[in-house]
């Protein structure tokens, strides 16, 4: 008999998926194409951690999660900014007690892929990589790892299989199928500060870091044993790239370091081993619609809308996703095609608008953030924030710390913005008080 949902993927989306479906009574066939990271070495040069917000906790307590993902993370009050001469500038990203979390993306999948695995209606496979769905006989091909190919049964598919994802790649082929993927020019690395002597922290452990650098930039990410995850995005080729360090040149690497991070190049303590052993990551932005074909197959996670990293929301979104369509599952119990196209239609504005968000913060975090403009606009959105939440609430505050819908939080944002913009000179008179007013009578 063909298991009720065959989930591809049993990376953060897939895993969690499998859970919530099987908690809703469904016989689940969760497929993963690489070892069980539980008991394998891990793969290296991935993100190592991750920062998670609202919207992953929420889709975390959901599950009865929340607790252990964040006995594991490190909180993450604001920005600290490292200028070029070693000084450090602090940018709250909320109000007190907001934060954001880095957690390592293995504890992360670890607790997921526990949770499903320990469910009874769960039936997870390693090694089982999809390579071809036929739609109209409802069977999918999997190649596993001895290399032999098995024809398995299936009622519904969901697409939690990331950015490069094959069932959707399988969806393409059916026609009627829209798909762009554009890759960024820059590339990204990651390096690491490790614990010091006495298995302290380095540097302050409570924030995001970041070296901004004009059109790059490094960031660091804490991590509960006293390391930081560092990951250095660069352009591929041209000035001051990953292309004009030589392979093997220690010399040129070091003096790269030495001029633009000055501070913090004696803490990278593996720097040439990190630099020559790990491999340069790609970004890529994938947008693709429909996401769901009838109800033989639904996309979610990257497969879906795979965004660049720079808002720290592609975990967010993808887990967000399990749990938008967990209840349009339940709202549809006896139609799963109208589920999964009411999912997709909800959902599809919010993920665009997510994708425009991650490239422009992109500027924003290796440029922007090091302007005085920048950073006393920042301070004014902040203390509107405070002083008249009902009034104004700074966009990262709505995408990070709530799980209003990226797209309206977008469209309350630009209100905010034009209304602020055309009444900083009208109510600065007034300070604070007069500016809430203005805002609070136009919105
Ligand atoms: P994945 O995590 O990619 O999982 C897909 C799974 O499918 C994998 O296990 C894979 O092995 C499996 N698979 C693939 N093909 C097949 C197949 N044919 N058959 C069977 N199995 C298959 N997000 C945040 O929220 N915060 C951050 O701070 C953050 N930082 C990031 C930093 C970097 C450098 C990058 C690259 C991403 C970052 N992200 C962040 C984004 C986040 O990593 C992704 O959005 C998230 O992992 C997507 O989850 P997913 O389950 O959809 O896909």
């Amino acid at each position: 008999m063909s298991p009720n949902f065959t989930v591809v993927g049993a990376g953060l989306a897939g895993s969690l998926m499998a859970l919530f479906l099987a908690e809703d009574g469904y016989k689940v066939e969760l497929l993963e194409r690489r070892p069980d990271p539980r008991v394998q070495q891990r793969v290296g040069g991935r993100s190592i951690n991750l920062a998670i917000s609202e919207r992953a906790i929420h889709a975390l307590k959901e599950a009865g999660l929340a607790e252990e993902v964040l006995a594991e993370s490190v909180p993450m009050r604001g920005r600290m900014m490292h200028g070029i001469d070693g000084s450090t500038t602090f940018q709250p990203y909320g109000q007190d007690g907001q934060h954001i979390n880095s957690v390592t993306r293995d504890h992360l999948n670890d607790v997921l892929l526990g949770a499903a695995d320990r469910h009874p209606n769960v039936d997870i496979r390693f090694e089982y990589r999809l390579i071809d769905i036929n739609f109209d006989k409802r069977t999918l091909k999997l190649k596993t790892a001895g290399d032999d190919i098995e024809a398995h049964p299936f009622q519904s598919i969901v697409g939690a299989d990331g950015a490069y994802s094959a069932v959707r790649g399988e969806m393409q082929r059916r026609g009627a199928f829209d798909y762009s993927q554009d890759f960024l020019d820059h590339g990204y690395k990651e390096l690491t500060i490790p614990a010091a002597p006495d298995g302290g922290f380095r540097i302050d452990p409570n924030a995001l870091h970041i070296w901004p650098r004009g059109d790059r930039m490094m960031i660091a990410l804490p991590n509960d044993d006293g390391s930081f995850t560092v990951t250095i995005f660069w352009p591929i080729d041209g000035a001051r790239s990953f292309d004009s360090i030589p392979d093997g040149d220690a010399a040129a690497l070091r003096q790269r370091f030495t001029e633009q991070y000055p501070d913090v190049v004696d803490d990278l303590v593996d720097l040439e081993a990190d630099y020559f052993e790990h491999p340069i990551g790609r970004m890529v932005t994938i947008k693709c619609d429909p996401w769901h074909e009838a109800d033989k197959a639904v996309l979610i996670g990257d497969a879906s809308h795979a965004v660049v990293p720079f808002y720290g929301q592609g975990a967010n979104a993808s887990l967000e996703d399990c749990v938008l369509l967990r209840d349009a599952l339940r709202r549809n119990p006896n139609d799963r095609a109208s589920a999964f196209a009411a999912f997709g239609r909800d959902r599809k504005d919010d993920a665009d608008a997510l994708a425009e968000l991650a490239l422009h913060n992109f500027i924003e975090m290796r440029d922007h953030v090091a302007s005085p403009a920048f950073l006393a606009r920042k301070e004014l959105e902040r203390k509107l924030a405070k002083y008249a939440p009902d009034a104004f609430q700074p966009l990262y505050s709505m995408v990070t710390f709530s799980r209003v819908p990226y797209a309206d939080a977008v469209a309350r944002s630009r209100r905010q913005d034009q209304l602020l913009t055309g009444s900083i000179g009208t109510a600065t008179a007034a300070g604070l008080a007069g500016l809430a007013a203005l805002l609070r009578k136009a919105t």
